[in-house]
């Protein structure tokens, strides 16, 4: 603590030094007046006063306005309390209005002060050095981030988002009000990001959360469905989208993002997948009669002549064939959702399925030479049935797009750590811009010229699933006009 006498100033120098001092003022500690002995420059400047107008004056003479004694921050208050305690006193933040220069108005302006006793010879506080630091800058930018924060959280809550933020090397989990009634907490309830696991049901927990976030960690960004239990027992159905910061050495330390409830959505699309189930369930049993009758039909005309009836019981054969497949995809479509679409697992020969599902597009259409030259046998251990129905999908979109008796060339290639079938055509090819939506479900192109090549967007949906439940990668690369080559890839 500063222990000298006003007497003991070297004089002059040290009056110069204390007023070219921002924001300072001495006062003598004779309350109740505190007689004001020197005021720095800056003082005076952000206070607009003169010097001659405080010097030998009481403090609150000069700034009555300050004098409230209802407020513990106020300098009477805290200048008596510096006597008594005989120690320094800070007030962080308070607000006193100045005249903006040159106006008759006063602006609303923040401090922060610092109070320091000064002791005269036998020790008891004879002064007191108020400094002062105009802060307004500050504190306005933190009420309008506080605003900028709050007006987020409103808009956010308004469309039923909560906001998250995950710091990773603390465990540390913050959240929006919004975020515990989601999770189905009563406002206020403590919730930690151990509550919150323990409520994400455990398949999704299992094939999607742990699988996403170390995705995550690769490409920067997260996006998942889950269905989670609320402390009730309900079922619920969540949306989570975020992104992940990482620190210089690239490792993750913060995620943050959104979550928002969908269980109305999703029991909309549930009951929506139930009735496209029912529909096609229903229709595959007629369908099965028919084929079985033109099968018949077929034995019992093996004799005939007329080539008009021959071609028109195979064709109609053809016909209920794709029509077959187009069902069997739509039950497919209505298993998608988590835990339905299983796997059934077996280690077979992926240049065998390869072969045997070229061989069957050939008798089923031969309008495309399909070349597939296999190599050793590739042991693959993954669902035969619907990995078979990827590679047809494939062939069969392959023809679909590209011109009648054209060439479609399948491969199969090892690569490090797994297998890459690709299924290449000579057809009208994928705009870049459609590259990555074709694999979303019911996208198909909107060029004129596929208007008239009929489909439902969910062969490659269905595929991309397939795949992504075997960890697996799919992705196709395209030039307009000279074809495309769609692609696989399988862990082995
Ligand atoms: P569908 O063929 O029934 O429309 P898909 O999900 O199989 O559904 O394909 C989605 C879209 O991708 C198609 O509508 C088409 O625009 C495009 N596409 C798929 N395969 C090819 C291909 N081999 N060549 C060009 N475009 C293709």
């Amino acid at each position: 603590m500063i222990n000298l006498t006003l007497e003991n100033l070297p004089g002059d120098l040290f009056r110069v030094l204390f007023e070219k001092s921002p924001g300072s003022i001495l006062v003598k500690a004779d309350a109740p007046r505190f007689t004001i002995l020197a005021a720095s420059d800056a003082y005076l400047k952000t206070t607009l006063v003169t010097r001659e107008e405080v010097l030998g004056k009481g403090f609150f003479e000069v700034f009555p306005d300050t004098d409230d004694l209802h407020d513990e921050t106020t300098a009477r208050e805290v200048f008596t309390k510096v006597i008594e305690t005989r120690k320094k006193m800070d007030v962080p933040v308070y607000r006193y209005d100045v005249f903006e220069p040159g106006t008759d108005n006063k602006q609303p302006h923040y401090w922060s002060c610092s109070n320091i006793p000064i002791f005269d010879g036998d020790n008891s506080v004879a002064y007191i050095l108020n400094t002062i630091i105009d802060i307004t800058g500050e504190v306005k930018a933190k009420e309008a981030a506080i605003e900028s924060e709050n007006r987020l959280l409103l808009a956010a809550e308004a469309t039923g988002l909560a906001i998250w933020d995950l710091d990773i090397p603390e465990i540390n989990l913050t959240f929006s009000p919004q975020f515990g009634s989601i999770f189905g907490h009563q406002a206020g309830t403590l919730i930690t990001l151990a509550d919150i696991r323990n409520q994400v049901h455990p398949d999704d927990m299992q094939n999607i959360v742990l699988i996403s976030y170390y995705e995550s960690l690769v490409t920067g960004s997260y996006f998942y469905e889950i269905r989670i239990f609320w402390p009730d027992k309900s079922l619920h159905w969540i949306r989570i989208k975020g992104i992940v910061l990482f620190n210089k050495n690239k490792e993750p330390i913060r995620m943050l993002g959104t979550v928002v409830d969908i269980t109305e959505n999703k029991r909309d699309e549930i009951r929506k997948n139930d009735f496209i189930a029912m529909a096609s369930h229903e229709l595959k049993t007629p369908l099965t009669s028919l084929k079985a009758y033109l099968q018949l039909l077929e034995t019992k005309l093996s004799g005939t002549t007329d080539p008009f009836i021959k071609t028109a019981v195979v064709k109609s054969g053809n016909q209920v064939n794709k029509m077959t497949a187009l069902i069997h995809n739509f039950l497919d479509l209505s298993k998608l959702e988590p835990g339905k679409l299983q796997l059934t697992r077996n280690t077979f020969d992926i240049n065998q399925l390869i072969g045997e599902t070229v061989s069957e597009s050939r008798l089923l259409s031969n309008s495309h030479n399909l070349h597939f030259e296999p190599s050793d046998a590739i042991e693959v251990n993954a669902d035969r049935e619907k990995i078979a129905q990827v590679i047809s999908n494939f062939i069969s979109n392959a023809s679909k797009y590209s011109p009648k008796g054209s060439n479609i060339t399948l491969h199969s290639t090892v690569n490090d750590d797994n297998v890459q079938v690709s299924v290449a055509d000579e057809g009208i090819g994928v705009k870049l811009k459609d590259q990555e939506k074709i694999f979303q479900r019911f996208f198909r192109s909107e060029e004129e010229g596929l208007k008239n090549i009929s489909g439902f967007g969910i062969g490659l949906y269905l595929s991309s699933e397939i795949i992504q439940r075997h960890k697996g990668k799919i992705w196709v690369k395209s030039e307009q006009n000279r074809g495309s080559t769609f692609y696989f890839s399988l862990p082995l």
